[in-house]
């Protein structure tokens, strides 16, 4: 009997498995966190794409995105300082970059 080859992994496909590995909720992504982000970008303080803005762009934010990536550290995760309100663009660019997408190596996820 004849099988389809298995896709050879290839060392990006091997970053992306490893960060499915854990679930969002794992990973820290719970209702509570949900919560914090709505009221995070709600904050009229933080409407703005922090990474537009310093470019002089005016876009709403849609993500928060932990600045230092906080690889599960809890207290990272859910300090505020480490938070920054960026776009959908901004937040998958970077998080493209640490994750090692675009070629680069994964350093985590953010
Ligand atoms: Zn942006």
């Amino acid at each position: 009997m004849t099988r389809g080859r298995k896709l050879r992994s290839r060392p990006d496909r091997r970053a992306a498995d490893d960060r499915r590995r854990l679930t969002a909720h794992q990973r820290g992504y719970t209702r509570r966190w949900a919560h914090a982000r709505r009221a995070y970008l709600m904050d009229p303080a933080h409407v703005l794409c922090a990474h537009c803005l310093a470019l002089g762009d005016l876009t709403p934010a849609t993500e928060v995105d932990h600045i230092q990536p906080h690889r599960g550290d809890r207290r990272l995760f859910w300090d505020r300082a480490n938070w920054q309100p960026l776009c959908k663009s901004c937040h998958s660019l970077k998080t493209a970059r640490d994750d090692g997408g675009f070629g680069n190596r994964r350093k985590d996820f953010t």
